[in-house]
């Protein structure tokens, strides 16, 4: 790192109240934790940024604590109130946009206007949310019982925990943050160990809001390790977990919640495809695919990583995809030329050069990439594999750049392929032909919780809810109803009349 690049991370991490060390847990009062020293580093240079010590179990229950005393007080605010103090928080986020993505891009190594983007995306969540503060609809009904009223209504739940992932490490807050508070709850969150640094200033940033509005603490930050995750996901007082992550920690949280009866929203893993025909713009598909596949270094959920194309188009396409792909600037993701940035860790590295190896050993040709690069930090290669549905590792999710390149003959044959992944979170065709697209859409198309035509499989837009099916656990966040979660439901049956008549013509008739 230069001592120019030093000196401008230090001025972002002074500005957003970040110190060389920090404490790792907040209940309306930073706690001064005495756990495990973790420091995060900035990937394009393996440097450190700043550490935080992690808080244990006893730092948890204190949080636990003044959660549940936070939702009891916030749960009597009116909703539109409530609201008002999401509207006050999307101003902050507002304020500290610039270094709030220019820290998304030092700790997770996101290029800046994905940095900025991410940030952007809280923002967008505070002005939904808001407006959603005075849309908590319950419907009315007719009571089939003369002089009765029936009706439902929704409640605030509880203290809500909160696991995020390091590809997305504040936008995903947001989603649930700002949803949950007009929803009348309170939060624990436990972010990635990867990135401690972008969670502190965020939970800085909505102090600041709660304390300019004597609101309680409902947001409240627990950096820890599994263990600490674990209390937490068991703890009866956390009505709802909502956990983005792998696969394999989604099995884990979902055992556990669900040990307790409790209740949670999982955003885990995909494999996402995308199938071009031949009466497809082909121009505009490879701009998307480009994006989809290799934005964000390959490690978005929605990341596209497995490419269909139709026998007529394949040998023209892979072509302009190899000499496009070879073309992406690979580099420090601070500098604004920059289209990939590295990878998130050293573990990330070698997970991907061991699929490398995997993809050989099964038979796949590698179109182009393939490797790390030889400088500080931990970039790879943008990569492209020729590869059959036969193989194993297709299946499975590498969260690195890699893409795997199909050829199908008929739509149904590609369309089958395509959906026979554990996987279903987004998907996208690319055609002109209104047939195509609506098969494509239809009930026996894709099996995805995103399904697009002719926009590719990243970079979803918060107004519809966002999720998928299968083993990315069919949570939804975000837009359209998915408000519901975050709150109880209850059915309101009021007898305003002088008889008592029963349901379903039951009688019982008791002198009284
Ligand atoms: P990860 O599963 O390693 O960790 C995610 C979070 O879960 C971290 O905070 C981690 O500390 C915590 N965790 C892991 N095991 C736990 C346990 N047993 N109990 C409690 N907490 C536990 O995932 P990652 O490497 O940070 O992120 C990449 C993964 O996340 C990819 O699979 C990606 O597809 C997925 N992801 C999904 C979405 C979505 O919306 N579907 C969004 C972003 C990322």
């Amino acid at each position: 790192m230069t001592v120019e690049t030093t000196t401008h991370a230090e001025q972002i991490l002074r500005r957003l109240g970040i110190e060389a060390e920090n404490h790792g847990a907040f209940d309306g009062s930073w706690i001064a934790t005495s756990g495990e020293r973790i420091v995060s580093l900035n990937p394009a240079t393996g440097e450190p940024l700043a550490a935080v010590r992690t808080a244990s179990v006893e730092d948890y229950e204190r949080v636990a604590e003044s959660a549940t005393a936070a939702f009891r007080a916030w749960r009597t605010w009116p909703a539109p109130k409530r609201g008002e103090v999401v509207r006050q928080l999307g101003l902050e986020l507002r304020r500290h946009k610039e270094d709030l993505g220019a820290l998304v891009t030092l700790e997770v190594g996101k290029i800046k206007t994905e940095g900025l983007g991410e940030v952007q995306e809280m923002i967008d969540m505070c002005d939904l949310a808001v407006g959603m503060s005075r849309q908590l609809y319950g419907k009315t009904m007719h009571s089939e019982r003369p002089s009765h009223r029936m009706y439902e209504q929704w409640h605030p739940l509880g203290p809500v925990g909160i696991i995020t992932a390091f590809n997305f490490p504040v936008a995903v807050w947001a989603w649930n943050a700002a949803v949950a508070a007009v929803c009348g709850d309170s939060m624990i969150w436990k972010p990635s160990s990867e990135t401690p640094l972008t969670a502190l200033a965020v939970t800085r940033i909505a102090a600041r809001v709660l304390a300019a509005n004597d609101a309680p603490p409902v947001f409240n930050l627990i950096l820890a390790d599994r263990t600490v995750g674990k209390e937490m996901t068991a703890d009866r007082r956390v009505p709802l977990i909502s956990a983005t992550g792998s696969v394999t920690m989604g099995r884990a949280i979902g055992k556990a919640v669900s040990e307790r009866l409790g209740r949670s929203l999982l955003e885990l893993g995909g494999n996402n495809g995308v199938i071009i025909t031949e009466k497809a713009d082909l121009d505009l598909a490879l701009r998307a695919v480009l994006f989809a596949a290799f934005g964000t270094a390959g490690q978005r959920c929605t990341t596209a990583r497995r490419l269909f194309l139709q026998k007529g188009i394949a040998a023209e396409m892979k072509q302009r995809l190899i000499q496009a792909v070879r073309s992406i600037p690979v580099g420090d993701p601070m500098q604004d030329d920059v289209l990939m940035g590295p990878l998130v860790n050293q573990r990330a590295v070698d997970d991907m050069m061991q699929a490398i190896e995997t993809i050989r050993e099964q038979g796949g040709t590698l179109l182009t990439g393939g490797g790390r690069l030889d400088r500080p930090g931990f970039f790879v290669e943008p990569t492209v594999v020729e590869a059959t549905p036969h193989m194993p590792i297709t299946c499975e999710e590498t969260f690195a750049p890699i893409l795997y390149v199909f050829e199908f003959d008929e739509l149904d044959e590609a369309i089958e392929i395509h959906n026979s992944v554990p996987q279903g979170l987004s998907s996208a065709i690319f055609t002109l032909d209104l047939r195509e697209a609506e098969r494509f859409l239809a009930a026996t198309g894709s099996d995805c919780g995103i399904a697009n035509v002719n926009i590719a499989t990243s970079g979803a837009e918060i107004g519809g809810a966002f999720g998928g099916e299968k083993e990315t656990g069919g949570g939804r966040e975000a837009g359209s109803d998915a408000w519901k979660i975050y709150m109880r439901r209850q059915t309101n049956t009021v007898n305003w009349g002088t008889e008592m008549p029963l349901a379903q013509g039951v009688e019982f008739d008791v002198e009284a």
